[in-house]
């Protein structure tokens, strides 16, 4: 398969004059480029020869917008890779595990929360041209493009698909008070807040509307009595 340095065809599209160049949008800076140019892999330096292999081990930093609306990756925070890329006959295996430094708020307590996760990762990346590109959509398996191999969206789904949707400062973290709005776990377990007892609750309503009608009374009797004066 001599696929390399053929256009990889229509998916291409507009990068259609060097297939090998990545699409980058002209507004992002110089840094998110070269951030971003740190997460593809030259395959050139691992050969097409089924089986080479090649350890990837690299920190690098975390691209925007890697997270779910209570947790994430901070952007620039840095992601170690411990990975082995493998060529295969199809294209390259990627595989091992991802560091990634996690920031976000306690979905009950609203606490913020720091955390590293670890993500095993293996995904086979496929070369232009060949039978798994041909018999496979593009959102089922990766693609290489040209000689380069983006890391960068594996690790970003990774992440997404593991983060909870509602993290939790403690697997048992009993959210806030609330009446006094205080995290529960900070306070002692017997605190309370002098609360009727919903049995009563309407015959208490009905004790206040009696209150109330009395003061009331007051000060309509003691302005007929200024009237009167
Ligand atoms: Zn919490
Ligand atoms: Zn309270």
């Amino acid at each position: 398969m001599s696929a390399a340095s053929a256009p990889s065809g229509p998916r291409s599209g507009a990068a259609s004059t060097d297939a090998r160049r990545p699409v980058v949008d002209p507004t992002t800076t110089a840094a998110e480029k070269a951030a971003a140019k740190a997460w593809k892999v030259d395959l050139r330096e691992l050969g097409r020869r089924a089986g080479t292999m090649r350890e990837w081990d690299k920190t690098l930093p975390a691209q925007a917008g890697w997270g779910v609306e209570m947790i994430g990756v901070p952007e620039g925070a840095p992601v170690d890779l411990h990975l082995r890329l493998e060529s295969v006959m199809e294209g390259v295996l990627v595989s091992g595990t991802v560091d990634v430094p996690v920031t976000g708020q306690c979905a009950r307590c609203l606490e913020p929360l720091e955390d590293t996760l670890t993500l095993d990762v293996q995904e086979l990346y496929a070369y232009a041209g060949s039978t798994t590109e041909a018999t496979s959509g593009e959102d089922e398996v990766r693609r290489i493009d040209g000689d380069l191999l983006d890391l960068a969206p594996l690790v970003r789904d990774t992440v997404v698909l593991t983060l909870p949707l509602s993290p939790t400062c403690t697997p048992d973290c009993s959210g806030l008070c609330v009446d006094c709005g205080e995290r529960l776990d900070d306070l002692p377990a017997d605190h309370s807040h002098e609360v009727i007892d919903p049995r009563f609750a309407g015959l208490a309503a009905r004790f206040a509307d009696l209150n109330d009608s009395a003061d009331g009374a007051q000060p309509g009797s003691g302005s007929t009595d200024s009237k009167e004066n």
